[in-house]
């Protein structure tokens, strides 16, 4: 269903009566919401208005748990901090200012109708399944071909930048746990550490025997018109309310995504 088109969005839910609905939808890339801003902004804001309001109604039957992705860009910041449910917000992209306002209107339908209304405020989670136009996935991809001899450069971006990356995997887990708990909530998702984009490089090629430096340029075409430099979040509400604990390694992380892309890469060379 189109998350604009609020009327099939409604019927969707009506009919389906869902137990859990989890809202993940949106234009998710801070790039891409510099470029479509009201594009971004309409389907951030005017989705999740539309599914509250159907889970509201649904909701005076029977119980509805509703998840809500919240973003670890809602923060923006400046300099190096840990962020955690209390730190405040300081988006800045289109995408973060869309999120920040999804946040609240979650947080207002719990506190005004009691709803079982949570927000996931997720630190930055990778698979073999991420888009490629994401920095991890560009550069596994990046990695594959450039082991099977199909590419010969990668062109980035602000390599400086660091994030507090997981595995999406142990994050889902996360966002059902929320639903299960007894009370409704914030909780961030994150695994406590930060990488740069520069050590992401160096860990993907390094496992292929790869010095990255052979590879790379960048060009202003992936340079954002702000930038949020540095992301580590701290888990430990959820780790301690909810039992939650993220189990991948950053290793580990980053060769479970060269591992499938070195094999995508060869399927690649011989179709
Ligand atoms: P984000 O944290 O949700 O914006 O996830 P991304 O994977 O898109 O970007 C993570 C970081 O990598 C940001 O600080 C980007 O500026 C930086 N970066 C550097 N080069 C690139 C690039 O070529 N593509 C993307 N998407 N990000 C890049």
């Amino acid at each position: 269903s189109d998350l604009l088109d609020s009327s099939s969005l409604t019927n969707l839910i009506l009919n389906i009566q869902p137990d859990e609905v989890y809202n993940l939808a949106a234009q998710s890339h801070v790039a891409v919401s510099f470029k479509n801003p009201l594009y971004t902004t309409q389907v951030g804001t005017e989705g999740v208005t539309t599914i509250l309001e159907s889970v509201r109604s649904l909701s005076k039957d029977k119980k509805v748990s509703f998840y809500q992705a919240s973003s670890s860009e809602m923060y923006g910041g400046s300099g190096k901090q840990v962020f955690n449910e209390e730190s405040k917000f300081e988006p800045k992209s289109p995408y973060a200012a869309a999120k920040v306002f999804a946040h609240e209107m979650t947080k207002t339908y719990r506190e005004s109708y009691d709803m079982f209304a949570v927000n996931g405020i997720l630190f930055n989670h990778e698979s073999p399944h991420r888009g490629e136009t994401f920095v991890t996935r560009k550069i596994t991809k990046a990695v594959g071909r450039i082991a099977s001899g199909t590419q010969s450069k990668l062109t980035l971006g602000n390599i400086n930048a660091s994030r507090d990356w997981g595995f999406a995997g142990d994050y889902v887990e996360g966002m059902w746990m929320m639903l299960q708990h007894e009370k409704p909530d914030d909780w961030v998702l994150a695994t406590g550490e930060t990488h740069t984009v520069e050590e992401f490089l160096d860990k993907a090629f390094s496992y292929v025997n790869l010095d990255y430096k052979k590879y790379i340029e960048t060009s202003d075409e992936y340079f954002r018109p702000n930038e949020v430099d540095y992301l580590l979040g701290d888990p430990s509400k959820a780790m301690k309310e909810l039992n939650w604990r993220p189990k991948t390694s950053f290793e580990d992380l980053v060769k479970m995504m060269v591992d499938a892309d070195l094999k995508s890469a060869k399927v690649e060379k011989i179709s």
